[in-house]
């Protein structure tokens, strides 16, 4: 009779919860608090999106996927983990576009951070200033919209807006403000954190320090940022937003170390590599009209390739009479080539969102759901000049395998708190440049190949003792290369990862541990 009932109830809620004869009946239900089991779905459509990213050449398939009303449903949710005789791993996903299966979670489980809806909320205090409590499951770009009615904003930005608060806090979050600022990580005041145990802390440079410190650039090892603090400054409205061309690659770099260094100079510094082949507009931005563009790319294919110095003034109703001098004043000993200096004027919003209209244009051409073999670096300063010879010159351009986009701009180390996990090249100098090699592939084919590059552009740096340390890292394939990345963090984030995730639960698609 009890096996009768069993089968009975069993029908039953396979019947309600058709998942249960799945894949997901290997998760430990007995220990499932039946609100959570609610939110587990494991249909083929939802799977599917688990187990893809941005990056489009990575697969890895979660038995479920989990999607929050509440965060205490996370908390019940790793929990259920971390009690459990046979934990199953968990991985926050963000926004999904990171590009070799970090928010994945094979035979885990995925957690859906954009089911929650925790809020945007703007405050003020004495000793903060302005600032706003921002879930971890929000876009930048809703941060942006929300901030800016109160004419403020997060000082520190990525160049796309549509990734999460928890996605980008993970790993550094940079743009051409981070010279100045430092990277979104630096500008944060305080954390809540859903451990690998199951406790939510809160945790600051103050309280549960370690943690703090563990979780920003922390690649989701030590808990699942629910809600951050972030500082906010006075919005402006506009933009003065410039380019300047270069022939030479030595005069490019010292003008970006050069506007880099100078006090109440710009609020925004990048720059990008023009080739035949990666012209001057791009999904990044179409900044250049057809005139302009058809100009620059002349010059590019004459001379093989160039270099775009990207540059930004903000300002306001307060500073329109005396913007254009200050520009004049901080471009008046640049070495760009004469005739080659471009600018607009654009409000602050459309700058900060301008890759989005170029997203929206490849998306209706069937362009952006594409590979995407990234390769992002950080190159110590000593070696830029070599690194543009071996791997721009000899690699980028000579091979031509996509258009890129391909960025190259110059951060200060000073911005970048070293008690942080996010890493930067060891060498102990003021200034460290970033490199993005930001290829879009026609098919898994090409980006097979385009993936075969950059192994090698690794190998070339590590044979020509270039000592660049990965951004967005995901090269790595053994314990001893993750150790090389951290260096004389390792040990620290050992032993944060043992005292807050001990059962090695979260985030397991970075495969460090
Ligand atoms: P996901 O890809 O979903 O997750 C990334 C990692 O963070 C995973 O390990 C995941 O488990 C973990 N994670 C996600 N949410 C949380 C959370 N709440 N708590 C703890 N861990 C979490 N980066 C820059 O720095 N600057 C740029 O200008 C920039 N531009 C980009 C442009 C495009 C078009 C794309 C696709 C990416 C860009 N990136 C840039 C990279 C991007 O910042 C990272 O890939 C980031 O992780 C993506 O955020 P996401 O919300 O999609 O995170």
């Amino acid at each position: 009779v009890l096996y009768m009932i069993n089968n009975l109830i069993s029908k039953m809620l396979t019947k309600l919860m058709p998942w249960r004869n799945t894949s997901l009946s290997s998760l430990p239900y007995e220990i499932l608090p039946l609100e959570i089991e609610g939110k587990l779905y494991a249909d083929t459509t939802v799977i599917k999106t688990a187990s893809s990213d941005f990056g489009k050449l990575f697969h890895e398939s979660p038995l479920a996927v989990f999607y929050p009303s509440t965060i205490s449903d996370i908390v019940h949710l790793v929990k259920s983990s971390y009690t459990c005789s046979s934990p199953f791993k968990i991985a926050a996903r963000g926004h999904g576009h990171s590009v070799g299966g970090q928010a994945m979670a094979k035979d885990g489980v995925v957690v859906e951070m954009t089911s929650l809806n925790t809020g945007i909320k703007v405050s003020w205090s004495n000793c903060l200033g302005f600032y706003a409590d921002v879930g971890g499951e929000q876009l930048w770009i809703d941060v942006l919209r929300t901030t800016i009615e109160h004419g403020l904003a997060p000082v520190s930005w990525t160049d796309y807006l549509y990734l999460t608060v928890g996605g980008t806090l993970s790993n550094a979050g940079i743009s051409g403000q981070s010279f100045l600022h430092g990277p979104q990580i630096s500008n944060v005041h305080e954390l809540d954190v859903i451990t690998g145990k199951g406790d939510l802390l809160t945790c600051s440079r103050t309280t549960n320090s370690e943690l703090f410190y563990g979780v920003l650039g922390g690649l989701g090892q030590f808990g699942i940022i629910t809600s951050a603090r972030i500082v906010l400054d006075k919005a402006p409205t506009r933009v003065k937003w410039v380019r300047m061309i270069y022939e030479d690659f030595h005069n490019f770099t010292k003008d970006q170390e050069h506007l880099i260094s100078i006090n109440h100079g710009l609020n925004y510094v990048e720059g990008s590599l023009i080739l035949k082949k990666s012209p001057a507009n791009n999904w990044r931005s179409s900044f250049f009209s057809i005139p302009d563009e058809s100009k620059v790319n002349s010059l590019a294919s004459k001379r093989g390739m160039i270099y775009s110095l990207e540059v930004v003034k903000y300002y306001d109703e307060f500073s329109i009479q005396t913007i254009n001098e200050e520009l004049d004043e901080i471009f008046k000993d640049l070495s760009f080539k004469t005739g080659f200096i471009f600018k607009k004027d654009v409000s602050f919003v459309d700058f900060l969102n301008r890759v989005r209209i170029e997203e929206l244009k490849l998306q209706s051409q069937g362009l952006w759901d594409v590979p995407h073999p990234w390769l992002n670096l950080f190159v110590p300063k000593s070696g830029i000049l070599e690194f543009n010879q071996h791997v721009f010159i000899d690699i980028i351009q000579k091979e031509a395998k996509s258009s890129g986009p391909f960025l190259v701009y110059p951060m200060k180390r000073e911005t970048w708190d070293d008690r942080m996990s996010a890493t930067i090249p060891d060498e102990d100098e003021d200034v460290f440049y970033t490199i993005g090699l930001l290829h879009s592939a026609r098919n898994t084919e090409d980006g097979k190949i385009i993936e075969h590059q950059n192994k090698r552009i690794l190998k070339v740096c590590d044979e020509i003792g270039i000592k660049i340390k990965q951004y967005l890292p995901r090269h790595y394939t053994t314990k001893e290369e993750w150790m090389k990345h951290f260096g004389a963090k390792w040990s620290f984030f050992e032993e944060t990862k043992t005292k807050y995730d001990p059962k090695m639960i979260l985030s397991p698609g970075q495969r460090i541990f």
